[in-house]
């Protein structure tokens, strides 16, 4: 199958092939023709399969066919409203739009907070026909007056199940009811949750619905490996690994800000280039961190779960998780970053004996043991007991989910949830969330050992 047979306009086939794509992939092949089609779409795809493209190609191709909208005023107004969770990915969205549309006489605009509000007002004056936003300051421009709304006819929510994580649902709710009610909705997100259900039931009019990647699946291209070690030992682990290996462009995970910052201080300390990239940061700082890991100035990018969400960065040969997330579906997220659109990729987890509970998590929601291999002069001490590990409020492990012990160090200060991480905008979801995985966790005993372990002094 080529872009050409599914019908898009020359400008966009050219933008296309400018990019190096030669073949849809297959939530393109099955996308394109449906939003061609004008219905809504439910689409469970995670980040990495082509779903941006899959959205934006044939939308630019319906705006590029029809006449602007325009208010009284003769304003060039939005048609296109595409919400996302965070600045990143909406930074990201805007620049996929722009460089498939670069052909196009179409203009979007990106949206968020922690940036001053008058160049988007200036933008909006301007005349805008997609608008990339974060929910808070789509809806902070809705109140002042700034974004005229009514020429909206299409709405898409991208990684819709991360809004609803975020504690956006009730932000949705209230742009949902400021858009003309007769519009195209297209629905993104990479598992099909309860809430994500509830949300397409009242959203969506007889949607098609497309999953390429089955629910809850680790992508099948990463090969996923698991180092045991000890609970102290983990940053030697990793300053072993990343100089043994001489490994490039490192994505690591922490649960919490404060640990991402602490840890890309230690690599550096270590002589390793690295740079830590959350919520805290500026959004310059941010930028430029990426900037730097993209063009392999800066070896490892240390990150939080929500910072991370829209990194898009192509092929990402390596993602370590230098702390299992307490959320499974997270560490789907996580992997997610590597073996990009096909390519094959690595997630490797240093997991010690605090953390054997979420790696059962794990492995029950992606339906397999994930293979353990121990590093030669890291194993763990067999002696190690299970300490609780702190999250938020909540404590977990340990057998019961109370105020940490004296003498506990605390492993955690939020999950990375907090206002600053989404924009200013969440809401509140993240203490729920963890408490609900506190409650699944109650009472059960430290996992179960699921793969057999390998012995190995070097791991590719
Ligand atoms: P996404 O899932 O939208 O984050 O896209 C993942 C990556 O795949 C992005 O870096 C895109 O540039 C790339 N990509 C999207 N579509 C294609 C395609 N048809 N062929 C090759 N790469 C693609």
């Amino acid at each position: 199958m080529t872009f050409a047979s599914l019908g898009l306009d020359e400008p966009i086939l050219r933008a296309v092939g400018e990019q190096g794509y030669s073949t849809p992939t297959p939530i393109q092949a099955q996308a394109i023709p449906a939003v061609l089609a004008g219905g809504d779409l439910l689409a469970a795809a995670q980040t990495g399969t082509g779903k941006t493209a899959a959205f934006t190609l044939p939308l630019l191709h319906r705006l590029s066919q029809a006449q602007p909208a325009r208010n009284s005023r003769g304003q060039v107004i939005p048609r296109v409203l595409v919400l996302v969770p965070t600045r990143e990915l909406a930074a990201q969205v805007a620049e996929n739009v722009r460089d498939y549309g670069k052909h196009l006489k179409l203009r979007c605009m990106v949206m968020y907070g922690g940036v001053g509000m008058q160049p988007q007002v200036d933008a909006l004056r301007r005349g805008v026909d997609i608008v990339v936003a974060t929910p808070g300051r789509m809806l902070d421009h809705h109140g002042q007056r700034t974004l005229d709304l009514s020429g909206v006819d299409t709405l898409v929510l991208d990684e819709a199940d991360r809004m609803l994580d975020m504690g956006f649902i009730h932000d949705i709710r209230k742009v949902l009811a400021l858009l003309p009610p007769k519009r195209q909705n297209l629905l993104f997100s990479a598992t099909f949750s309860d809430e994500i259900k509830s949300l397409a039931n009242s959203l969506l009019d007889r949607p098609k619905v497309i999953e390429v990647a089955r629910r809850n699946t680790a992508a099948t291209t990463v090969l996923q490996t698991v180092h045991p070690v000890g609970r102290d030992r983990k940053r030697e682990l990793l300053t072993h690994l990343v100089r043994e290996n001489n490994w490039f462009q490192v994505l690591v995970f922490m649960r919490t800000k404060h640990g991402a910052n602490r840890l890309a201080e230690q690599l550096r300390g270590d002589g390793i280039g690295a740079d830590a990239i959350h919520g805290n940061k500026s959004q310059g700082a941010r930028t430029r961190a990426l900037a730097d890991f993209k063009s392999g100035k800066l070896q490892v990018l240390v990150a939080t779960d929500i910072a991370a969400r829209g990194i898009d960065i192509d092929q990402l040969p390596l993602v370590v998780n230098f702390e299992l997330p307490n959320v499974p579906e997270d560490y789907v997220h996580r992997i997610g970053r590597t073996g990009r659109a096909g390519a094959e990729g690595r997630a490797i987890s240093l997991v010690c004996v605090d953390e054997l509970r979420f790696l059962r998590d794990i492995e029950n929601l992606i339906g397999r043991p994930i293979e353990r291999t121990l590093v030669a002069g890291f194993e763990p001490d067999p002696q190690e007991r299970a300490q609780p590990i702190r999250v938020g409020r909540t404590v977990i492990g340990g057998g019961k989910a109370s105020g940490p012990r004296r003498g506990d160090a605390p492993r955690g200060g939020g999950a990375g949830h907090g206002r600053g991480d989404s924009n200013g905008q969440s809401r509140g979801g993240a203490g729920r969330r963890d408490g609900q995985q506190a409650r699944r966790d109650g009472g059960r005993g430290q996992g179960r050992g699921a793969a057999p372990v390998r012995r190995n002094g070097t791991t590719g």
